[in-house]
């Protein structure tokens, strides 16, 4: 999946394009893994509400503040490598019913920490036998 952001730092809710390629597949019960290949993005799971995503992004300035970082020697992006590291690049999902089995307020987030670029995602549905 093709993924381009837009800010330097931004959180993209990918659970319909995720839904939508499960479906494509037929599965009804798996697992989807989901994976980027980028050391400055995450992914990450929790709800879609506008506040929360201000607060998420204010938290990864906080734990993660502007400083000297000796990577910034190279690339100047440090900042962004350690965010993702803090964040994750990966994310489990069960397949349940031909979806994810997302609890209610839980959403799947592409998160751009050193954008604006063009992102690749990797996504694989396999499936599985049902056991509760
Ligand atoms: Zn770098």
């Amino acid at each position: 999946m093709d993924i381009r952001t837009n800010s330097h730092i931004q959180l993209i809710d990918i659970t319909t394009s995720l839904n939508q390629e499960i479906a494509d597949t037929g599965i009804k019960t798996g697992v989807c893994l989901v994976y980027t290949p980028h050391t400055t993005t995450a992914i990450i799971i929790n709800e879609n509400e506008t506040g929360l995503r201000e607060d998420i992004l204010k938290l990864l300035n906080v734990i993660i503040p502007q400083a000297k970082y000796a990577h910034d020697r190279v690339d100047n992006n440090a900042r962004s490598h350690l965010q993702a590291i803090v964040l994750g690049n990966n994310a489990c999902v069960p397949i349940e019913g031909g979806r994810l089995a997302l609890g209610t307020w839980q959403s799947v987030f592409f998160v751009e920490l050193d954008g604006p670029r063009r992102r690749r995602l990797i996504v694989r549905i396999i499936e599985t036998t049902r056991r509760t």
